[in-house]
């Protein structure tokens, strides 16, 4: 059982806000969970910082340079982790067999092969890497129930659909009318569209209700995040896009709802916190305590809901609009998008310019017929989709 001995937890990520996070949630439990493994793509400081507190069996770095720097500080510090390098010990820690859960916490497509290989490898699998499911769809729902994986979403708002739900998914399709994520819609909200094109990297990453990565903080203010969303609760729960809905709800505290089908909606609340459904990962079906703060109803002035306007919020639409073509578009969508948001974050584009960029790479990249039906060939699109993506980029001018 659980309790048997401790759960060894292999982070992916562990340097990002999902990662430190997932941390701070084991260091409350330390009778229940092992830090197995870890990895980092760049912060060498951090990891080691990492690597001296949690003394993991390995660390990974992608980086085969970085890797080196931080096995030489490792050793220096006489610390019993190894640590490993290259893109296939991601995996390769992932799937080990000495593992028992692992946290998906790497933002990008990068993490699809090493989240693919815990799902095959009939892991748990706490999947924040969105990602990795708007780019694997079908096949990666398929690798979880080949190899008999746990798959439990970390995305607040899928955490709150899977909470809102019962233990068996075989009853979800008979229950469920829809389900409404919730948006916040992030810092640009209030502010006239007319001016999108003066945004800057750090207005777009100061997000009102959440700390997290560069990523998806301008994710967040475009609300491609949640396009990103509707993408991952159509595979996460079985579900039509019609049967996706959105709404604006500036507050945060109301974190997705599910629609029954005799319209009884279950919701689930909290205070925002991303402690909260990574406690739900680790624990489910069970609860532990996750260090969040209580949600204090005296204090909440007022619960709002909207509709998100598409003027403000351009991309959102193209959820749906990629999910009913054939497949391969959305993991298009999501190549196009990490390459926007980059060039975005590197001054090369204007925030307004970043949709123009998803748009426009949607209607130049070829989706060749079967792009969907192996790995492979949904990585050569997604090279592909980049490459056209970056053309696109480069032709916007950029910030004036
Ligand atoms: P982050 O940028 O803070 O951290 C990303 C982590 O991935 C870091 O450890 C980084 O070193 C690693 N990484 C980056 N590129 C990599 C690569 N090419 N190969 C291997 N590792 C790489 O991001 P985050 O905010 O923690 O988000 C992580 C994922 O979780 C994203 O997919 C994001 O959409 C999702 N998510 C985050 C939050 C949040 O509150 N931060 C909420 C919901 C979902
Ligand atoms: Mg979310």
């Amino acid at each position: 059982t659980l309790n048997d001995r401790r759960q060894r937890v292999c982070i992916l990520g562990a340097t990002g806000s999902i990662g430190v996070n997932t941390l701070d949630v084991i260091s409350r439990h330390p009778d229940r969970f092992e830090v197995w493994a870890i990895s980092g793509a760049s912060r060498v400081p951090e990891l080691f910082a990492q690597c001296l507190q949690w003394r993991p069996r390995f660390a990974v770095m992608p980086d085969v340079a970085k890797a080196a720097e931080l096995r030489q500080q490792v050793r220096a510090a006489g610390l019993p982790t190894e640590v490993l390098e290259g893109e296939q010990a991601l995996c390769d820690v992932a799937s080990h067999a000495d593992v028992d859960v692992v946290m998906g916490a790497i933002v990008g497509a990068a993490g699809l092969a090493p989240c693919l290989a815990a799902a095959r490898a009939g892991k748990r699998l706490l999947l924040a890497n969105k990602e990795a499911l708007v780019v694997g769809g079908g096949l990666f729902m398929q690798a979880v129930a080949e190899g008999g994986a746990t798959l439990v979403p970390i995305d607040s708002e899928h955490s709150a659909i899977f909470q809102c739900l019962p233990e068996d998914p075989r009853t979800w399709a008979q229950r469920v009318d829809h389900i409404v994520l919730t948006a916040s819609g992030g810092p640009f909200r209030d502010r006239d569209p007319a001016t999108f094109a003066s945004i800057t990297p750090d207005q777009a990453c100061a997000h009102p209700n959440w700390v997290m990565g560069r990523k998806i903080s301008v994710d967040s203010a475009t609300m491609m995040n949640k396009a990103l969303e509707v993408i991952e609760a159509r595979w996460l729960f079985g579900l039509t896009p019609q049967q996706i809905k959105v709404v604006l709800h500036p507050q945060s505290i109301v974190h997705s709802m599910v629609v029954c089908r005799d319209r009884s909606v279950l919701a689930q609340l909290g205070t925002p916190d991303m402690r909260v459904p990574i406690a739900y990962g680790l624990s489910w079906p069970q609860r532990i305590e996750s260090g969040a703060d209580l949600l204090d109803f005296t204090q909440l002035k007022a619960l709002t809901f909207d509709t998100p306007d598409a003027r403000r919020y351009p991309g959102l639409q193209l959820a749906w609009e990629t999910l009913l073509a054939a497949p391969g578009h959305t993991c298009v969508l999501n190549a196009a998008n990490e390459v926007a948001v980059e060039a975005f974050l590197q001054g090369r584009i204007r925030f307004d310019q970043i949709h123009q960029v998803n748009a426009q790479t949607l209607s130049d990249c070829r989706v060749p017929a079967g792009a969907a039906e192996s790995v492979a060939n949904l990585l050569a699109l997604d090279a592909d989709a980049r490459r056209v993506a970056q053309g696109v980029a480069a032709g916007c001018g950029g910030p004036a």
